[in-house]
């Protein structure tokens, strides 16, 4: 499906087309982000503070099956797999209706893979205190994506219902969303998670806080954006053609242009692009 294309011009910029996905992060200070290109990684730190330009190629391929789909379902899917893969199923959004404990599963094999698997209910400091859940392996992955600048497990659970149980527990007192614009603004976090943790176990109905971790540790995360651009605008590639710009930084999935455009990179999985560096 993808065709590697790859032309170098005289200005010595280099313009690279490729379908978009999540971006690979490594953790470090700061994190490192790589952006799969055809059978290739551009590395993305490498890119801040230069000019780049995302150009729209007004095709969509489906991220699991390839082919082109109209509309992109769940970060990429097209409607075929949306509504038949064991990822695009409900439990993946709402982990408390994940019911492979019960053997119930789109895919069972899967479920024993992703679902019945060791996770972790944590919460992390994205501008507000958010609840998450996530398998153990996602570990800081998923806090990373998400643009936490702090995290801590909660609990710890032998499979994905469980977990989900506590967050619905937990989403009485905290959010489990994340509000990009704030997530974006802030660089310190402004509670004490270790405080939080304490506070909120003893919430818990007792066959749920059994699962509460010793583990106390907070994850610092710092990203590879550091001087904050005002007046921030989330933009897409559905409104916009063409996205260009001398890249601030990047937090979470976001890009972050010195213009103040956004974008964020998951949710345009499997559009295809010209990438202009
Ligand atoms: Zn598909």
């Amino acid at each position: 499906m993808v065709q590697h294309t790859e032309t170098r011009q005289a200005n010595n910029t280099m313009t690279t087309e490729l379908n978009l996905s999540k971006m690979r992060s490594e953790y470090g200070f700061p994190v490192q982000y790589f952006l799969a290109a055809n059978n290739a990684e551009i590395y993305m730190n490498d890119l801040i503070g230069s000019r780049i330009t995302i150009e729209y190629q007004h095709i969509i391929n489906c991220v699991s099956c390839g082919k082109t789909t109209q509309r992109s379902y769940m970060n990429g899917h097209c409607y075929q797999c949306y509504t038949t893969l064991p990822e695009c199923d409900e439990g993946v959004f709402y982990p408390e209706k994940d019911m492979a404990h019960l053997g119930i599963s789109r895919d069972m094999e899967w479920s024993k893979k992703y679902s019945l698997i060791d996770h972790y209910v944590y919460l992390a400091f994205t501008g507000d205190l958010k609840v998450g859940v996530t398998r153990y392996n996602q570990i800081p992955t998923r806090w990373i994506d998400q643009g936490a600048i702090a995290a801590i497990r909660f609990a710890k659970t032998p499979n994905r219902n469980l977990a989900g149980q506590i967050e619905v527990e937990m989403k009485k007192h905290l959010a489990d969303k994340t509000n990009w614009k704030t997530m974006l603004s802030v660089t310190q976090p402004n509670v004490d998670l270790v405080e939080r943790k304490k506070f909120f176990l003893p919430m818990l109905p007792d066959d749920l806080r059994l699962y509460a971790t010793y583990d106390d540790s907070v994850t610092p995360i710092a990203y590879p954006y550091t001087n904050m651009v005002a007046n921030i605008k989330a933009v897409t590639l559905d409104k916009y053609d063409k996205i260009e710009g001398k890249l601030a930084g990047i937090k979470g999935q976001y890009l972050i242009f010195e213009n103040g455009m956004v974008i964020n990179v998951r949710s345009h999985s499997g559009y295809r692009i010209k990438l202009n560096v």
